[in-house]
């Protein structure tokens, strides 16, 4: 459902007049071909386009101008392939508004070492060219990218499709909408923030709609659209026996795919990219949303449960940046714990709403009791993550700013079946271990909502946080717990300077 196709990364290369025209062909014939042997990478999921050779500084106002203004523009990839007097890039780094990421490559690999002369060198300067572009961008306090190495390589390559990734996710946050139905959950402190100051920092906006203008489409989701679903959650999951025609509860069945056709047409018509609803609040909703909340998630909405909006689109974020690679992306929550001294384990879950593109096989559809909010059974679907290197991330509001906090974890296979567990579920391993992982989000303040990958990694939302601007803390295999007090600390006096302090 998410296309990065049809985004585009300029490739904008830096010189300046003093080589003359042939040299200047040359340069601009050279970017040409990297350009498009990037453009055709199966790492890079977006367009890359050439876009100009930059000499002066009307060429880069006006290059970082367009770029502005380019509706499907999601970024300048630059490069200085000979030297590029950086002082003439001021004005347009200055307006620029999109990420930046910083080739430092070179045309040929090797130096010709037998026929390597001075017109040679005077071409392929990026060495220092690019160290001069470096600087001023550091001048400037631009947050940016730099990658290191030969174009034709894949590690290269990859480099800059994880920058791609999260520079789409950045372009589809810019005006986004997401949805909230009813307030948080009362008392809750972690899913609270600043509104406006998302708005103003992150570019996309929460709003809240009452639940009875959700109930209303509910309500008048026509017979044909119940039946079609309904014959789609056929073709797609094993169904409980209860849930089938006939069943005792087939009436459950169709109001659970009624929620999800009133949902679905209320968000696509309103143009939202999440929601958030709240057990707290269902006024005339017969269940809590279970298996619309999941199937909406699997069609790349971000959803955040009990009004965490933040985690919304964070989940929204990270489904654009996992479009198209293995592995899925759900709404998840820490829940409980396996405090085997031979394996900590995390089991994560939640009511209902896991995202089934996580899912390893065929979801199960069930339908079971839910204490929590006092409405009728609602119908869920029911799985287990297939294991491998995964992250949970969080984002939290700390009075004066945004956080974003990354844990890299390992889903595992379960050890035993979970019979009567009635929640779609995944088991992990956080690095280093339970112990400095859970204390190191614990100190961070990190929420017990996150979102949950096995596709986006670490390098994508590092890459995210940069052009958000926000602090990134990561817990991994190297995640040292009084390193990672002491960068908590550090960080809040750096980011505190920044955006002033709160108590
Ligand atoms: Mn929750």
């Amino acid at each position: 459902m998410i296309d990065l196709n049809k985004f585009e990364v300029w490739f904008i290369t830096g010189s300046q007049q003093l080589y003359g025209a042939a040299a200047l062909k040359q340069v601009a014939a050279n970017s040409q071909e990297i350009a498009r042997a990037l453009g055709r990478s199966s790492e890079i999921p977006v367009k890359v386009i050439f876009k100009s050779v930059v000499k002066t500084p009307e060429d880069a106002t006006s290059i970082c101008q367009e770029a502005n203004m380019a509706r499907n523009c999601i970024g300048l990839l630059t490069w200085c392939h000979t030297f590029s007097p950086s002082k003439m890039w001021i004005n347009g780094l200055k307006q620029l508004h999109k990420p930046l990421c910083h080739l430092h490559t070179q045309h040929n690999r090797d130096i010709p070492w037998s026929s390597i002369d001075m017109d040679f060198m005077n071409l392929n300067q990026a060495a220092h060219g690019d160290r001069e572009h470096g600087f001023i961008m550091s001048r400037l306090r631009l947050n940016r990218k730099v990658v290191v190495g030969f174009w034709q390589d894949i590690s290269v390559q990859k480099r800059i499709g994880a920058w791609c990734r999260a520079a789409a996710a950045w372009h589809d946050w810019q005006g986004a909408k997401f949805c909230r139905f009813g307030d948080n959950m009362r008392e809750v402190a972690v899913t609270e923030g600043d509104k406006v100051m998302a708005q103003m920092k992150f570019g996309y906006s929460v709003n809240g709609y009452g639940v009875g203008d959700l109930v209303k489409r509910v309500n008048s989701a026509s017979g044909k659209e119940v039946d079609s679903l309904i014959q789609e959650y056929e073709a797609s999951y094993s169904l409980a026996p209860k849930l089938r025609k006939n069943g005792e509860s087939r009436g459950s069945f169709r109001e659970a795919a009624r929620i999800e056709a009133g949902l679905r047409s209320f968000l696509t018509e309103g143009g939202f990219k999440g929601f958030t609803d709240t057990f707290e609040d269902l006024h005339g909703l017969a269940q809590l949303p279970g298996i619309a909340a999941q199937r909406l998630m699997a069609d790349g909405f971000g959803f955040g449960a009990e009004g965490d909006w933040k985690t919304c689109a964070l989940v929204r974020a990270m489904k654009v940046m996992a479009s198209g690679l293995k592995g899925g992306t759900s709404f998840m929550e820490d829940y409980t714990y396996h405090l085997n001294p031979k394996r900590n384990v995390v089991l994560g879950a939640h009511m209902l709403e896991i995202c089934p593109s996580i899912a390893k096989g065929k979801p199960s559809c069930e339908i079971h009791p839910l204490g929590i909010g006092g409405k009728a059974d609602p119908v869920r679907l029911v799985f287990n993550t297939p294991p491998g290197p995964a992250i949970n991330a969080s984002i939290v509001h700390l009075g004066n700013r945004f956080r974003l906090l990354l844990n890299e974890i390992d889903v595992i296979t379960p050890e035993k079946p979970l019979p009567k567990l009635p929640v779609a579920r995944a088991l992990w391993m956080p690095k280093p271990n339970l112990e400095a992982a859970a204390a190191a989000w614990i100190y961070a303040g990190g929420a017990h909502h996150t979102g949950f990958s096995q596709a986006v990694t670490t390098e994508m939302i590092e890459d995210f946080s940069a052009m958000a601007g926000v602090e990134l803390v990561v817990i991994d295999s190297d995640t040292k717990l009084r390193h990672f007090k002491q960068e908590l600390e550090w960080n809040d006096i750096a980011y505190g300077i920044r955006s002033g302090f709160v108590s």
